[in-house]
């Protein structure tokens, strides 16, 4: 895809994997803001050191979903998944966070995609049970989080560079 890049920004809006601009989508599911996690999950990315730079609260549309998870059209819980991000019972918190590693330390710090197998102090390992109800999503690589960020925020100008003062703190 043609990077899209903010407006203001040299920085394309899924970042530069590999280096402290390296960034990733992280969804708070459904049963996540149902739940009562958003606040949470967010604060566990912003304490460790990671910066938010893109945020949004959506009831996304059947077309984004499936979009979204079209690695698993074919499988049997598909439909299914499509109707639990989209049902509207609940909204999903979607996020772009941006650190070093943050793609697989995001993935780290969800946790195994069935919460069965999260080790405890990971998302899904403290708060969930099934994988059916695994309450966040994290881009798996740096095509993902390419794929997801611009699909969830591309084109928009929703993803927002900004210096932050704790920075010299925390990556140097
Ligand atoms: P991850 O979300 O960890 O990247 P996958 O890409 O394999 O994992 O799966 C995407 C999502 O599909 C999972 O988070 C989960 O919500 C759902 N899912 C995966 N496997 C199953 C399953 N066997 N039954 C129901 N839902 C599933």
């Amino acid at each position: 895809p043609a990077a899209a890049v903010h407006a203001d920004s040299a920085v394309p809006i899924y970042g530069v994997p590999g280096t402290a601009k390296e960034r990733t989508f992280i969804a708070v599911k459904p049963d996540g803001v149902q739940r009562g996690l958003v606040s949470d999950i967010i604060s566990r990315f912003e304490r460790r050191g990671y910066k938010l730079v893109g945020l949004k609260l959506l009831v996304p549309s059947v077309g984004l979903a499936k979009e979204h998870y079209a690695d698993l059209s074919s499988k049997p819980f598909f439909a299914g998944l499509v109707d639990y991000m989209t049902n509207g019972k609940a909204p999903v918190v979607g996020m772009v966070w941006e650190g070093p590693a943050v793609i697989k330390q995001g993935r780290v710090m969800l946790g195994a995609t069935d919460p069965k197998a999260a080790g405890p102090g990971t998302i899904r390992g403290d708060y969930c049970l099934t994988i059916g109800r695994n309450i966040c999503h994290g881009s798996d690589s740096a095509e993902s989080a390419q794929k997801e960020i611009e699909l969830w925020f591309g084109g928009r100008g929703e993803v927002v560079d900004w210096a932050s003062n704790n920075e010299e703190w925390v990556v140097s």
